[in-house]
């Protein structure tokens, strides 16, 4: 039998995982309900994330996919996935997005922890958490970052004290998403005041736990979508230590890697007006007399950004086909991350300009509800080359891990 080339790359896709494709999409058009399919209920959806819709047609769907397992296809399927390589996990969750769905089972759970967890939680751990993330009945948020600990997050000064039959946790995180709503938050702890990175240990904890207060914050698109989470004399049982204690920056480093992967391969952002660039300058500036975007200047810039988000999608899809089975995310979610930020803010800097007033939109004022979006996913997505760790911080990371570079040049 002759391997099938991938449209991507010269990467061949072996005939098993074509076939695997094809049932895949079979599966997902019969089984996607079709109340679904309305791109006003697919914003839902993503308008609601961290948390789900209440909707039957969601809960159905939802059902569905976790019986299925395909919500976490590869994880084993005694933990609720469906136990997939993870070739075919790329497969199965870039089918929802191109049959028009979504994986209905997303979040901090399920594409961050529950990975580190199959690696490095016990299998008491185990047991207790991956069941509820893989049925998307139990939201999780990241306690990294602190006021003054972010891009060097290992300096982290929230303190886990031994108190012998449990830890005692003092302390504060910052811009931790989704903690207004999250279940249980995995938090980076200092269990050694006296070291650096060998200091810190990854704790798992109850958010019903006394003692724990979470602050919303505004930001400027409006939305409130994360907060500051307080942390005094609360109380964590022994058993919720992930790995040994003091070697959680190896356990950390390693969430970061799927989260990445996560935000790059699979993260959908605010879209607003979602048609080429091309078109959408057409629009609003005008054609010359040959049918192109009049004003020379944006033509060009127009096609260069083109030309960019194109050889992003060879090189999503060259990494996304050369992962092997068995390999999780390394080093190169680095590259994708900062070429993915870098292109969608090209882009919506470019829609601001080219609507020129019509991108200044905040309220209903005569503004469409596309010139609104765009607007406000402008100023969201500048959120991009933050978040996961920002742009330098990933070019200190390519610099180091792929390039050979030492720390000090
Ligand atoms: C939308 C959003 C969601 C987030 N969600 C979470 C979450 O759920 N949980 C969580 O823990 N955190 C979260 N964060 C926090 C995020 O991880 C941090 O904002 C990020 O790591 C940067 O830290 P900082 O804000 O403290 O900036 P700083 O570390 O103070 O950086 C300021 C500037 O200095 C630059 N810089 C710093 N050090 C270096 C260096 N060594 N070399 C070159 N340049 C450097 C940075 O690139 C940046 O431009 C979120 C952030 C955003 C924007």
């Amino acid at each position: 039998m002759t391997a099938h080339t991938s449209a991507h790359a010269s990467v061949p896709v072996a005939p098993e995982l074509v076939e695997f494709r094809r049932e895949v999409d079979a599966w997902i058009n019969e089984n996607f309900p079709a109340e679904l399919r309305t791109e006003e209920k697919q914003e839902e959806f993503y308008q609601y994330l961290p948390r789900y819709p209440d909707g039957e047609d969601f809960q159905l769907w939802k059902q569905r996919v976790v019986d299925k397992g395909w919500g976490t296809p590869g994880y084993p399927a005694e933990y609720g996935g469906a136990g997939l390589s993870t070739e075919q996990t790329r497969i199965v969750l870039k089918a929802f997005v191109e049959n028009g769905a979504y994986n209905p089972v997303q979040g901090m759970g399920t594409s961050m922890l529950g990975p580190t967890l199959l690696e490095y939680g016990n299998d008491a751990q185990k047991a207790q958490h991956l069941s509820g993330i893989a049925h998307g009945t139990v939201l999780w948020c990241q306690g990294y970052s602190e006021p003054g600990s972010g891009s060097d997050l290992a300096s982290l000064q929230t303190k886990a004290e031994d108190k012998g039959d449990h830890y005692l946790v003092n302390g504060q995180k910052i811009w931790t998403s989704g903690s207004l709503w999250a279940d249980w938050i995995f938090c980076l702890v200092r269990t050694d005041p006296t070291t650096k990175h060998d200091g810190i240990s990854f704790l798992l904890i109850d958010m019903k736990t006394p003692g724990i207060e979470v602050r919303p914050i505004q930001i400027i698109s409006g939305q409130s979508p994360f907060s500051e989470v307080f942390f005094t004399d609360v109380v964590v049982p022994k058993e919720n230590l992930v790995g040994e204690l003091n070697k959680g920056w190896t356990i950390a480093k390693r969430l970061l890697q799927f989260e990445r992967d996560a935000t790059t391969n699979n993260r959908r952002q605010l879209a607003g007006d979602t048609r080429p660039v091309g078109e959408i300058a057409k629009e609003y500036v005008g054609v010359d007399e040959q049918g192109r975007i009049a004003d020379p200047d944006i033509r060009a810039r127009v096609v260069k950004h083109m030309m960019n988000f194109e050889a992003l999608k060879l090189m999503q899809g060259r990494m996304l086909e050369a992962t092997k089975a068995g390999q999780g995310p390394d080093a190169s979610t680095s590259v994708v991350k900062n070429a993915r930020a870098q292109i969608q803010q090209e882009r919506e800097e470019l829609l601001i300009e080219i609507m020129g007033f019509n991108g200044l939109g905040w309220e209903d004022n005569g503004f469409s509800q596309t010139e609104l979006e765009t607007t406000r996913a402008f100023l969201s997505n500048k959120a991009m080359s933050i978040f996961s760790g920002t742009h330098e911080i990933q070019n200190n990371i390519i610099a180091k891990r792929m390039l050979g570079l030492l720390d000090h040049q």
